[in-house]
């Protein structure tokens, strides 16, 4: 997984913040979400399971904005991405991994 997103800097406050705390996505000075990951939950069909994936992240203020971001970028996550429901393929979308996880591993 490319984690190599981390940038010590917020960009819209231009505060700098500490670098070992690597799942602060949202500033403390102006409470701006700095990262949007997104994480869609696994599943459990007949004779078939997954885990949750990882699909990326965006310096975006919400969920649905990635998810658009990255609809625009990945013809098969389009087509199965709804919008009202936020589900990939019937699969719940979440923007981080602890929620995503708690269902299907
Ligand atoms: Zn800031």
């Amino acid at each position: 997984m490319d984690l190599d997103y981390y940038n010590n800097q917020c960009w819209e406050c231009k505060q700098f913040f500490d670098t070992k705390n690597k799942r602060q996505f949202t500033c403390e000075e102006c409470h701006k979400k700095l990262i949007v990951e997104i994480w869609v939950e696994g599943y459990q069909a007949t004779g078939q399971q997954g885990t949750a994936n990882y699909f990326g992240w965006y310096k975006v203020d919400s969920l649905l904005e990635a998810c658009e971001k990255l609809a625009k970028v990945n013809p098969e996550f389009d087509r199965l991405f709804d919008r009202h429901e936020m589900t990939y393929w019937g699969c719940k979308i979440f923007d981080n991994e602890e929620e995503a996880r708690k269902s299907y591993g």
